[in-house]
């Protein structure tokens, strides 16, 4: 054997326990795989507070002494059990008390497919980098525009990274439209038309940033955004829609998008979606649906007819990382009538080679190289049913429900509003005759000093411009004992916060 040949079988043997086609790497997939499986679920137990309660400072020291980029490594199964200790400093998304925000606990069948959809690392942006996936997703895309009430054969859609992209997809493709046809510019090529300062998209003020982010990312500015008022449910009201549009039509500006919200962030509420289709038709504007929380309701017997209206959106956003149990990242975007694709038709020509007959989902999405997410909910559906899923959705509403019940009738705290969904927003209040910036105070003094304890993991918000605490209910684990022992521990520490503010207390 020539030196340089001993060198070469060096090389490839070191090669072959990083990467999976030989025993070697096969093994030690399978020995890294269950290792980190062991990893995952010392950090989840039952039992565990939800979060270990580290400070930003402790958490920079846990990595004071370490190189992020090590000169030599430590093979694979020494790099994870390291990893050990970013586990169990992460917040446990899985606790029946980690209720803060629309982040879901990840099913596993979810978690199964992520391990599949990245051991295989198909790219969504060829058909040659993703056969069966391309075609998969095409058909988790038909489907999905079926539950949503579109016509299959004319739909179409993309998985996209989450509400984010969908929503910035939707105003993309409302704002070609228009241009296109009502300035007959074409903005991918020449930009923005002259009349763009005037273009304006209308939501409702409790709309997602996003509308906004969209539109400084379109060129159009965040003040083309136009919010309208919502009524005393805090759904968009079409009579402000009416004279919003009218006041915009006398100052000359051109509305061209309409978002209606199905689910919002903060109290879930749903806009009239049928009577906003009828504004839209009226006006010519382009309806888009941001159903990233509440789209989840469409998989229910029980919830769907709260969406009713959705099927005339021309395009919208759900989410499957939220009410859908799937681990990050994993969002589609829907079109009603997919030939509007045309307006962003992009022939990346070493792609998507003219002539080539081969589905290529490069040109819906925004992304190029982009992961084989759609596998997740399909393996979902598959394991549990449309059912099943439903099943777990309409389990949170309820508790919701009794959740609301249980504030309502204590009085040591405010009830904002009755949920839609199954997020609550509540406030501590021990008595009435706190200010408004007490108020505040003590209800973010609560919510910090419980997660500095690890105790539970609530959000806050801001209604009518003061504090309040917020519960996401997503977790179909969590039960209404849990939740009571948390507003009981809660409460206490209220009490004991108003006993050392004199000002707090009565
Ligand atoms: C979460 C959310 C978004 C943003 O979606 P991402 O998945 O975080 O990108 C947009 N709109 C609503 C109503 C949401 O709940």
């Amino acid at each position: 054997m020539t030196k340089a040949n001993a060198k070469e079988i060096e090389k490839r043997e070191s090669a072959d326990s990083l990467f999976l086609g030989s025993d070697g790497g096969d093994d030690a997939y399978r020995r890294a795989m269950a290792k980190a499986t062991d990893a995952v679920l010392d950090s989840v137990g039952d039992g565990e507070q939800p979060y270990s309660g580290q400070s930003p400072e402790s958490l920079r020291e846990l990595f004071a002494d370490e190189s992020m980029i090590p000169e030599e490594g430590t093979g694979v199964e020494e790099a994870i059990e390291d990893a050990k200790s970013i586990l169990r400093n992460s917040v446990n998304v899985s606790n029946p008390t980690c209720f803060a925000h629309l982040h879901c606990p990840p099913a596993v069948p979810g978690l199964a497919a992520e391990a599949m959809l990245s051991a295989t690392n198909q790219s969504m942006d060829s058909w040659d980098q993703s056969p069966a996936a391309t075609m998969l997703e095409t058909r988790m895309v038909e489907d999905l525009c079926s539950l949503f009430g579109y016509d299959a054969d004319a739909g179409d859609g993309v998985f996209t990274s989450g509400g984010t992209q969908s929503n910035f997809l939707g105003l993309l493709l409302a704002r070609e439209r228009f241009a296109a046809e009502r300035f007959g510019t074409d903005v991918q090529r020449s930009g923005l038309p002259p009349r763009a300062k005037a273009m304006r998209i209308l939501c409702s003020e409790e709309a997602h940033f996003t509308a906004e982010q969209a539109a400084a990312h379109l060129g159009l500015g965040e003040n083309a955004v136009t919010t309208v008022e919502t009524d005393e449910d805090r759904r968009l009201c079409p009579d402000a829609l009416d004279r919003t549009l009218s006041d915009l039509h006398e100052r000359e500006l051109v509305p061209f998008a309409l978002v209606g919200t199905a689910g919002t962030t903060d109290f879930g509420s749903i806009d009239p979606l049928s009577e906003l289709a009828d504004r839209a038709d009226e006006h010519d504007l382009w309806f888009h649906v941001d159903a990233a929380y509440g789209g989840a309701l469409a998989a229910s017997d029980r919830h769907r007819d709260r969406l009713s209206g959705i099927d005339r959106a021309d395009s919208i956003a759900v989410d499957f990382h939220k009410l859908f149990y799937q681990p990050i990242s994993c969002g589609a975007f829907l079109l009603r009538d997919g030939s509007r694709y045309e307006h962003i038709a992009r022939n990346a020509s070493y792609l998507n080679p003219e002539g080539d007959n081969a589905p290529n989902l490069v040109a819906k999405s925004v992304q190029t190289t982009r992961r084989f997410d759609a596998l997740k909910p399909y393996l979902t559906f598959k394991a549990v049913g449309r059912s099943g899923l439903a099943a777990l959705i309409d389990g949170t509403v309820d508790l919701a429900a009794d959740v609301a019940d249980l504030l309502a009738e204590d009085d040591s705290f405010e009830l904002v509003a009755e949920p839609t969904l199954n997020a609550i927003v509540f406030r501590y209040r021990p008595h009435d005759d706190l200010s408004d910036d007490l108020l505040g105070w003590i209800n973010e003094a609560i919510r910090e000093s419980l997660l500095r304890e690890g105790e539970a993991v609530l959000a806050r918000t801001e209604v009518d411009g003061v504090s309040a605490l917020k519960f996401t209910l997503l977790n179909p684990r969590t039960t209404l004992s849990d939740v009571a022992a948390v507003l009981d521990t809660l409460e206490r520490r209220g009490d004991s916060l108003c006993a050392v503010s004199p000002e707090v207390s009565r």
